[in-house]
């Protein structure tokens, strides 16, 4: 890395395959392998997680911590990702050296000293960002991700002396994290901050309000998110804040690691197959039925696959209530997901009931979702809202054109199919403009009537596979606004 390459801390609580539970663990391990690429001094700092250690060889010590009042003891340490990026872990083995996930025990209950987990994290950030760090590399930009990095803008704000300039970027509004009120004071913030202009939210203190008012730039991962959440539908309480602070806010589009889903080389598939030979994809599906005990059924049926949390947000009802009808069509549905028990329990039950059409998989299964982004025909994804989502991407890439609701990161990925963007060699999927059971069957009709148009429908899937998904595009728009932060907060720490 050269002397003059701009320096950037990449602040997260999640990074594949380290540490994972959606899709920012993808992004920070993809995103600052793009940006390094493009000359970027970027370095990721991960609280020390049990799949941290398991997963790296050997940390050196890089320095020593003590935050807080009682003090806490932490150490950093720093070693290197797969990609090369170098990485810096806070291990405070209390606090972070736990079964369980990286907000969660075993059981599915936060952690209940998630403020504090993340706070240290945080507040570690903003140390490294300021005069009172112990290490001699500065950076100039701290990108925080998500509620739990999201208050190192606050400490930030408060920092004396030259300091880094920040950025929050939003992977999903709703998970804000807000806590007790008394966590202000034992996080070492002063009272002036928990204000309706500060921390406060609805009594509480809020990580990500944190972000969204101290930091310099806020982003989203899509454009169209960007615009959504500044309206009361889609603002999570935040939306007043967000249409103030619109000067600062832009959406980048998150890409995807076009390596790892890539259908002619992709390990987890029995056949692989490419653009100019797409019968062989057929192959798949065939595959696919037999790992589910679906019936070979003619061609005209078309499989529709669906892998997702199984939630409200994903519209994991809307599926429960439009599968029978789906079935009838006719067509297969196969999914695959896990969430909310009552949804788990309700598409478990309707496979029972139409066994050989609708095939269900409880469990997170990397091999199944590769199987089926390849073996099915189509691709369902009726989330009420979607910062970006990454499976419409995927399918896209596997020949397997999405039928999603028109938000967010959804509205930005797909073009929907008419005879019009079609015979202009843009359409690439089909969208529909309520999240209801009525208009997701509509499409799911429109769908079926171009699937039997064999031509057609084959343009629509070689339209999505040429699509250019790859990091670099959303590298260089980080890449921009780190290098616009930094000239305009001058010298460093
Ligand atoms: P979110 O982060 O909101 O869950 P995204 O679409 O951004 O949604 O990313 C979800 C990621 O997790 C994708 O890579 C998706 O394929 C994967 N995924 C979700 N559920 C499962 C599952 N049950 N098994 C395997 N992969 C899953």
């Amino acid at each position: 890395m050269n002397g003059d390459a701009i320096r950037v801390l990449f602040v997260t609580p999640e990074c594949a395959p380290l540490a994972k539970t959606g899709g920012l663990g993808d992004v920070s391990a993809a995103l600052p392998a793009a940006l390094r690429q493009l000359g970027i001094d970027v370095r990721v700092l991960l609280p020390g997680y049990p799949g941290v250690f398991a997963a790296v060889n050997h940390a050196r010590e890089l320095a020593r911590l003590t935050l807080f009042e009682p003090p806490l003891a932490s150490r950093l340490l720093e070693t290197r990702l797969a990609t090369g990026v170098p990485l810096m872990i806070l291990d405070n083995p209390p606090l972070y050296r736990r079964d369980g996930g990286p907000y969660q025990n075993a059981s599915g209950e936060d952690w209940r000293d998630n403020g504090l987990r993340f706070g240290l994290l945080s507040k570690a950030a903003a140390v490294l960002g300021s005069t009172s760090s112990p290490l001699p590399w500065r950076p100039q930009v701290i990108h925080c991700h998500d509620w739990p990095a999201a208050l190192a803008c606050a400490y930030l704000h408060y920092a004396s002396g030259p300091r880094a300039a920040n950025i929050v970027t939003v992977h999903n509004l709703a998970f804000q994290g807000n806590f007790d009120p008394g966590m202000v004071a034992s996080l070492g913030l002063p009272p002036a901050s928990y204000a309706a202009d500060g921390l406060e939210f609805h009594g509480r203190m809020s990580f990500l309000k944190a972000g969204l008012v101290y930091a310099d730039a806020i982003t989203t991962v899509s454009p169209t998110y960007a615009h959504e959440i500044q309206s009361e539908a889609c603002g999570a309480g935040m939306h007043r804040l967000l249409q103030r602070r619109r000067s600062v806010l832009s959406g980048i589009l998150n890409g995807i690691d076009a390596a790892a889903w890539n259908p002619a080389t992709d390990p987890y598939l029995p056949h692989h197959y490419r653009s100019d030979a797409l019968e062989r994809k057929r192959l798949d599906k065939q595959a696919l039925q037999d790992r589910l005990q679906l019936a070979h059924d003619p061609d005209d049926v078309p499989l529709l696959g669906v892998v997702s949390r199984l939630t409200h947000q994903k519209g994991a009802d809307l599926l429960v209530q439009a599968a029978l009808e789906l079935a009838a069509l006719p067509a297969q549905l196969v999914i695959l997901g896990s969430g909310q028990r009552e949804h788990e329990d309700a598409l478990r039950a309707l496979a029972a009931h139409a066994p050989g059409r609708i095939a269900v998989t409880v469990g997170f299964d990397e091999a199944l979702a590769h199987l089926i982004e390849a073996g099915a025909d189509m691709f369902l994804m009726p989330s009420r809202f979607e910062p970006c989502g990454l499976n419409q991407m995927y399918s896209q890439r596997y020949g397997t054109p999405p039928i999603a609701h028109a938000t967010g990161g959804l509205t930005d990925t797909i073009v929907d199919y008419s005879p019009g963007t079609l015979a202009a060699g843009n359409a690439t999927g089909f969208l529909f403009d309520q999240p209801t059971v009525a208009a997701l069957l509509a499409a799911v009709r429109r769908a079926v009537a171009v699937y039997r148009e064999r031509d057609n429908w084959r343009m629509l899937q070689q339209n999505g596979m040429a699509r250019d998904f790859s990091w670099i595009a959303a590298a260089r728009q980080y890449a921009e606004l780190y290098l616009r932060l930094a000239a305009r907060r001058g010298s460093p720490p």
